[in-house]
């Protein structure tokens, strides 16, 4: 992966947002501001102060968003919406570092709710994807039953499966037995 450590993490947080979305084929994930504080701390997102139903509804949109910079059909429509988004975000680099994370840089502009917080940390990363041509990297799982969005990490760009102990199994036993009974 040609990915910083930062990055890496950032491209996380976005894969995990966007299945939470019942459009990623398991119902919603963030059905609550509880849920949305579970998600901070799954991500250890620094910097959130209280969350009330208004983050939760811009989180809401803002994963509609990156879910279609994700699954867009080609790389200049993936480059036209993530600059709308980034258009509409207030960004501030600066140097952080906390909670065991070695020193990294910040986007999102001081004071920044939480769902600006992510359109810059996370749309910086995946523009930084797009500039290093990496963008055949984001993928949907092959899977017929489910649309779970991932990072394919591999080196030679072979994953398919969003989880190769959940679908990737599934659908190796599905293989196998179709073979059985061929
Ligand atoms: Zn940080
Ligand atoms: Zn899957």
């Amino acid at each position: 992966m040609p990915f910083s450590h930062d990055m890496v993490h950032s491209l996380a947080t976005v894969v995990d947002l966007i299945n939470t979305s019942p459009a990623a084929g398991t119902g919603e994930g963030l059905g609550s501001v509880e849920d949305l504080r579970a998600f901070v701390r799954r991500h250890v997102i620094s910097g959130v102060e209280d969350l009330g139903a208004d983050d939760l509804s811009d989180v809401r949109a803002l994963r509609d968003a990156f879910h279609e910079v994700f699954v867009a059909p080609d790389r200049d429509t993936a480059v036209s919406l993530l600059n709308t988004m980034l258009g509409r975000t207030r960004i501030t680099p600066s140097l952080a570092e906390h909670d065991g994370f070695s020193l990294h840089v910040h986007y999102f502009a001081p004071g920044a709710s939480l769902a600006e917080h992510l359109a810059a940390d996370c749309g910086v990363a995946l523009a930084h994807v797009l500039v290093e041509d990496e963008r055949e990297r984001l993928r949907t799982c092959a899977a017929p039953d489910c649309s779970h969005v991932f990072v394919d990490e591999s080196r030679n760009r072979s994953r398919v499966y969003c989880d190769s102990r959940t679908c990737g199994n599934r659908m190796h036993v599905a293989a196998y037995r179709a073979r059985r009974r061929a």
